[in-house]
């Protein structure tokens, strides 16, 4: 239905509905949100209400937005045709039953994203029902872009849009129950499965994904679509949202798949202990830390705690730190035998590790908490330190002694003195998700994965030197003897090569489909990447930024560590938590069996 029509039918329907409605000349939408929202919902709100104006005027309908959830009452949902919730929900008793009200008496709703969101503290049953009956389960983290599939083409809001699109950059919620398994919903858009994996952070790897559905029962429409800033840079999902909004004015009209399910994980899941040249590997699954010595030999798998999700090494004392996300311990292990010799309570949810060998300090970041935990490495004691944030990466810089900070929610870097614990902070961009540290020329990396970007930090400049890439920058390596840095863009499938003197781009050099690790070997300038969702690694030549060679690598690759003393590459992958090591004089590679 187009714009007009849908005018027309909204004249008619209050025409139709009598008393139930009073009788614009146009119709109204009412659209709620809250400004004190996590910011990435702010922000969605704020361009939704963009959009939404410039769709008032072309489409001739009255649109008005309010943080006021106190609005949301009888006597002013008289006078509306459809309710937008564009970041939040209502918490009060007589705003919800207000709304229940206007519902049951039919009026219209569209949901986004966050709108939906319920748990077990939502205490709206009647909500729950509302939705399909759908709780929120799991979220991929970091917003990424995804495929979308449409359910039912000739559903009045799939008009005009393909069979499938390239929906932007969001975090995508995994409800449970599924909507699905509800005979009055009919889904009307699903995650394509061949998006999985998916997420750096909270990734998810299988099932039945809805992200537009409708509960037929009433008039409405649920869109996951709502986080960040990226929302509406997509003519096709846009029209999307036009076709929903005009078709809410219109009276809805229906197999049972299996649910999503996600795994957390630090692209920090392998590490090297380059004097012993032994590789450690967790597997989150399984609650193991695979160990591969420098012979590819499997000497132990080492029993750690729940869910290990990020490991570290001090290569001087010959201790491996494991961050098990599952039971909020780190486990020590003794790099002579192998064995865990200490389990150091450390909080909920650590999920970073980072060590700091010039004070043998082991900096643990935790999700959902702006706490961080230190071990002592000789007592192995913890204490808490307080950044502000949540860290989602660390570097070290052991010869400043100083442990960088970034968090997908905060535009800047966190410096930590690691003498005296002071912290201080650096701006640096928007939504940093990889970083890493050059000593040689006391300059930081930090990845802006919203805006295409690496903030460049230290050297000359006392602020930050923004450098383009691609889209998506994601993780970022540094070749310590030439100093160049090389930068996986996760939505564009290449690697950015940055000059460390010039701070300029030398080459954009495309490889598999999205890229998510990367590690160079500065003693013979390789550089590998990890394809995720391709199952390869693209080998880089660094002398020439041509392609030496792309190697299978398993079911899903996403962490890589090099030792560049052998010449060796060990990529990790999340299918099945298989190892494989490539050898990089010649350019093959061998899967190594595990020891049972
Ligand atoms: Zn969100």
């Amino acid at each position: 239905m187009n714009a007009r029509r849908f005018l027309l039918f909204l004249l008619l329907a209050s025409h139709l509905a009598g008393s139930l409605f009073a009788q614009p000349s146009r119709s109204k939408v009412l659209a709620f949100y809250s400004a004190t929202a996590e910011p990435d919902h702010v922000q969605f709100a704020q361009d939704a209400l963009k959009f939404l104006n410039e769709r008032a005027v072309s489409e001739h309908f009255t649109f008005e937005a309010t943080t006021k959830w106190e609005d949301l009452n009888d006597e002013n949902l008289k006078t509306v045709q459809l309710v937008l919730w564009l970041n939040e929900s209502p918490t009060n008793p007589e705003q919800r039953h207000a709304f229940e009200r206007y519902m049951q008496l039919g009026g219209a709703w569209l949901g986004f994203h966050a709108a939906g969101y319920n748990d077990k503290d939502t205490n709206w049953p009647w909500f729950v029902d509302f939705l399909g009956g759908a709780v929120f389960h799991i979220n991929s983290w970091p917003p990424l872009p995804a495929r979308i599939i449409m359910d039912d083409r000739s559903h009045p809001v799939a008009a005009g849009i393909p069979d499938a699109f390239e929906s932007p950059a969001n975090e995508w919620y995994v409800w449970k129950p599924s909507p699905r398994l509800n005979k009055d919903v009919k889904v009307l858009a699903t995650f394509d499965p061949a998006n999985y994996p998916i997420g750096l952070k909270d990734v998810l790897t299988s099932g039945d994904l809805p992200v537009m559905w409708t509960n037929t029962k009433y008039k409405m429409l649920y869109m996951d679509m709502g986080h960040g800033d990226k929302i509406f840079t997509s003519a096709v999902q846009n029209r999307l949202i036009d076709n929903a909004i005009n078709w809410l004015g219109n009276r809805a009209s229906q197999s049972a798949t299996p649910e999503a399910s996600g795994i957390r994980i630090s692209p920090r899941g392998i590490v090297l202990n380059p004097r012993t040249h032994k590789v450690y590997a967790v597997n989150t699954r399984r609650g193991t830390v695979t160990v591969l010595d420098g012979n590819e030999h499997f000497p132990a798998s080492v029993k750690v705690g729940a869910e290990p999700e990020a490991i570290a090494v001090n290569e001087d004392t010959n201790r491996i730190y494991v961050a098990n996300a599952g039971d909020g311990t780190v486990t020590v292990i003794d790099g002579r035998t192998d064995a865990p010799i200490a389990k150091v309570a450390v909080g909920d949810l650590p999920y970073v590790v980072a060590v700091n060998t010039a004070n043998d300090k082991i900096y643990v970041a935790r999700t959902f908490t702006n706490v961080m935990t230190v071990i002592d490495g000789k007592t192995n004691v913890a204490s808490s330190l307080k950044p502000g944030e949540q860290a989602d990466a660390i570097a070290v810089d052991p010869a400043a002694n100083k442990i960088y900070l970034l968090s997908y929610e905060s535009p800047n870097v966190k410096v930590i003195d690691g003498a005296d614990s002071r912290i201080s902070e650096v701006p640096a961009g928007t939504h940093l998700w990889a970083i890493a540290a050059n000593p040689a020329n006391k300059k930081i990396y930090a990845t802006n994965a919203g805006s295409s970007n690496v903030a460049i930090l230290g050297g000359e400049s006392k602020g930050a030197t923004l450098v383009h890439t691609g889209e998506t920058p994601c993780a970022l390596a540094i070749d310590s003897s030439t100093g160049r840095v090389y930068v996986a863009n996760y939505t564009s499938n290449s690697v950015t090569v940055i000059d460390g003197t010039s701070d300029s781009v030398v080459a954009t050099i495309d490889v598999g489909e999205r890229p998510q690790g990367l590690a160079v070997d500065s003693a013979n300038h390789k550089v590998y990447v990890a394809n995720t969702h391709s199952g390869t690694t693209t080998v880089i030549d660094g002398t020439n930024n041509s392609i030496a060679a792309t190697l299978s690598t398993g079911t899903w690759p996403f962490a890589i560590v090099v030792d560049s003393a052998t010449h060796k590459a060990y990529v990790s992958s999340l299918g099945g938590d298989q190892l494989t090591v490539i050898d990089g004089t010649t350019l093959t590679i061998s899967s190594p069996t595990p020891k049972q």
